[in-house]
């Protein structure tokens, strides 16, 4: 490998073209990365955001990549690969909610749930893991939610979902840690995006001891921080909220 290369890092973040996802391309972009970034439908926002890293001098890739397709995810990465060469920070960040309580909840809308946040993380990682692991050298982050941690009453299949991803979190942790690969998660409170836009927001500050909500930039400044400075960090669980659980 020879020093340009090395100097090239390369993030693929997925969800990327809307909320904390955009705030993780962004921030990543600013710290000298080339961008992958996957989106569901809005392809607008998606070519957005890859302009926005294009302004910051960094090249960036949008690829429209269902995250509950595994096929679509060895794609990703294979398109990552082929374009940039190699694959530094895999930020697993694509969700969705399907909210309802229990007994109305449809199965449909837990299959979706659980396809998504957490098939989707596992189909990313196995896949890009083989890249880092020939790198011997790579990061991984995946987003979960306080709703994994603590649970809420609503989320069952979200917040499944987001504990999934911890365990996810820890197992790789181990498996991967002797081919110098961290994996470590994120687990944000309330934070202001299209997914949080039909909340009463006055009513969730009240509970929040900082007094806001978060922005993307809070959950984006903190996986920057396990990117670059987390070296010896792995197996983790972060949680960015606030204060709102303590
Ligand atoms: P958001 O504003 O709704 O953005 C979601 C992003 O994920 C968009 O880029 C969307 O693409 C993409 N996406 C959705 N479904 C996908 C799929 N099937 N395949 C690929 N991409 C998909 O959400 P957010 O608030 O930024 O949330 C980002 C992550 O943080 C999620 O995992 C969420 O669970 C987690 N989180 C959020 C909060 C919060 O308060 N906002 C709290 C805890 C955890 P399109 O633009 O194409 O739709």
């Amino acid at each position: 490998m020879n020093a340009t290369e090395q100097e090239q890092k390369v993030a693929v973040v997925t969800g990327g073209s809307r909320g904390i996802g955009k705030a993780c391309v962004e921030a990543l972009a600013k710290e000298g990365y080339d961008i992958v970034l996957t989106y569901a439908a809005n392809q607008e926002a998606a070519d957005q955001t890859v302009e926005i890293v294009k302004r910051l001098g960094r090249q960036a890739k949008a690829i429209k990549a269902d995250a509950a397709d595994p096929d679509a995810a060895q794609q990703v990465i294979d398109d990552a690969v082929a374009t940039f060469g190699r694959i530094d920070a895999l930020v697993n960040n694509a969700g969705i909610t399907r909210d309802g309580l229990l007994i109305r909840q449809k199965q449909d809308d837990w299959r979706q749930v659980l396809d998504t946040n957490l098939s989707g993380a596992y189909y990313l990682t196995q896949a890009a893991a083989k890249v880092m692991m020939k790198q011997r050298q790579g990061s991984i982050i995946n987003m979960s939610s306080i709703s994994g941690v603590y649970g809420n009453a609503g989320q069952t299949n979200y917040a499944a979902s987001k504990a999934g991803l911890i365990g996810l979190t820890k197992a790789c942790a181990k498996e991967l840690a002797s081919r110098n690969i961290t994996v470590n998660a994120v687990a944000p409170g309330f934070i202001a995006t299209d997914m949080t836009d039909g909340l009463n927001a006055e009513a969730i500050k009240e509970r929040i001891p900082l007094g806001r909500l978060g922005n993307p930039d809070d959950i984006a400044n903190t996986v920057v921080f396990l990117i670059k400075s987390g070296s010896y960090i792995t197996g983790q669980v972060f949680q960015v909220d606030g204060g709102l659980v303590i």
